[in-house]
């Protein structure tokens, strides 16, 4: 990355953008291609060219390999395509963004990382606002951006996608957070193993005085930590009475027992976060704010003061007495669980009480996982996009009523229809968004409008 020498950057998404400016900005030679083409690439481009790059849209071939020193790939750019096998074959090392980021920053931050199947963003974004410190990487602003800057942040917290670990060889936080694990993108990542090893990443340079925090409830996440152990200090969250080196719940509150004594952090009323996810969530915030140094009576404020982002649990209005949730961000099967979970009914004693409108693209999943969320909690669902007739046929089995209505429109009237007062329609879809939507917020927005635009009796709340 030396000034004259020759960079492959690989996807021209956000972060592959910032990296090329990046190295452009310090006098690398760089080639940036990617494989699509479309308007907004084409403005990237010519950004990039403006600046002395050279650029390929429309294919990407193992000949982009040619002559360079260094590859930096993007997530979502398949390892096996020609590419990256390319780079692999010919001993041309590869980086995803967060590794170059971490080698421009040259030890001058101190990082912290979060990274599991679900619930990164929301702890990434609680961590920072606990620390004042920058929230950056798969979240938003490219660690690149911020990294890589003349006079970087002293504390960074950096959300990291398996597809950015993949990557990464030398990236080093001082504290990991490890939140869960359940299967999403296997395909990307040709099976479960892969999948497990590229999380493990998160940890693998780290010194022994550097903390892993891992959720002591979660078993996929316990069985990397014993397939890959982490070389530093262990630190553990937990729903249950925390043990000496945990976080856990305690007497209606959030108890940190990381010293000689346990102390009392926040109560779990306070919290504006719902359901028990976001309760792991919040515990290993506090588990890795603490093992960062801070004192732990300095974190009620900031974790009472959060509240999630759009598209995750997101009540977007009250018809007719029924109440419609916006849980786009639910990706995979694993979140939502989680979001069936938090809506259900069935623990008060309510009974079934969600609609739920599920399916898109299943990224090589299954939804076996799903079947005692939905026996327990779903009233009847809705269906959409490739996935929907396998997620019909598994309410079906469970003797439920759907409808396979295909788009989203179509799919939120029937649940409207479906629905009784006192019920949650719920979009928790268990996939990937990309056969019908750009991406999962475009999806969240047409749900939105889609109740909008319901026939509708008397409205409360809404946008
Ligand atoms: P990520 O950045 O990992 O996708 P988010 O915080 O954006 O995580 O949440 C993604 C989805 O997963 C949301 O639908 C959210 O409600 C759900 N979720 C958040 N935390 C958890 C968790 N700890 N376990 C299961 N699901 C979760």
């Amino acid at each position: 990355m030396t000034p004259g020498s020759r960079v492959l950057v690989v996807g021209l998404g956000v972060s592959g953008e910032a990296a090329a400016r990046e190295l452009l900005r310090r006098g690398v030679e760089v080639h940036a291609v990617d494989a699509a083409h479309s308007p907004a690439l084409a403005a990237r481009a010519e950004a990039l060219r403006a600046r002395g790059a050279t650029v390929g849209l429309g294919r990407s071939t193992a000949a982009d390999v040619d002559g360079v020193d260094l590859v930096v790939t993007s997530p979502g750019v398949p390892q096996d395509g020609p590419v990256l096998a390319a780079a692999v074959r010919r001993g041309v090392p590869v980086y995803s963004e967060p590794e170059l980021a971490w080698r421009l920053a040259a030890g001058r931050i101190r990082l912290l990382a979060v990274t599991g199947t679900n619930g990164k963003t929301t702890t990434t974004e609680l961590l920072a606002a606990c620390l004042g410190a920058l929230a950056a990487g798969n979240i938003g602003t490219p660690l690149v951006s911020v990294l890589g800057a003349d006079e970087p942040p002293a504390v960074v917290v950096a959300e990291l996608s398996s597809f950015q670990l993949q990557f990464t060889h030398t990236l080093r936080p001082e504290v990991a957070v490890l939140l869960n694990l359940a299967p999403d993108h296997l395909d990307w990542h040709g099976g479960l193993d892969g999948y497990q090893a590229a999380k493990a990443r998160v940890w693998r340079s780290q010194r022994p005085s550097d903390w892993a925090i891992v959720n002591a409830e979660d078993a996929g996440a316990q069985a990397i930590a014993a397939a890959h152990p982490p070389p530093g200090r262990r630190a553990a969250f937990t729903l249950s009475p925390p043990r000496q080196g945990q976080v856990g719940v305690d007497g209606g509150a959030i108890v940190a027992f990381l010293g000689e004594e346990p102390v009392e952090v926040v109560g779990v009323g306070e919290l504006a976060i719902r359901g028990p996810h976001n309760l792991a969530n919040a515990a290993a915030t506090v588990a890795a704010a603490c093992c960062a140094g801070a004192d732990p009576s300095a974190l009620a404020a900031p974790m009472r003061g959060y509240s999630a982002g759009a598209h995750r649990l997101e009540v977007v209005a009250t018809v007719d007495g029924v109440v419609y949730v916006n849980d786009s961000k639910a990706t995979n099967p694993h979140a939502a669980a989680a979001a069936l979970a938090s809506f259900g009914g069935a623990d008060d004693g309510g009974g079934r009480r969600v609609v739920w409108i599920a399916g898109g693209l299943a990224k090589g999943l299954t939804f076996e996982s799903l079947r005692a969320e939905v026996a327990r909690y779903v009233r009847a669902a809705t269906t959409i996009g490739t996935a929907g007739p396998d997620l019909a046929r598994l309410v079906e089995e469970l003797g439920l009523p759907v409808i396979q209505a295909g788009t989203l429109d179509v799919a939120v009237r029937a649940a409207a229809d479906l629905a009784r007062p006192g019920d949650t329609v719920l979009l928790a879809p268990a996939c990937a968004s990309m056969d019908q939507f750009r991406d999962y917020a475009e999806r969240g927005r047409a749900f939105r409008s889609a109740v909008a635009a319901l026939p509708r009796r008397e409205v409360v709340g809404g946008q």
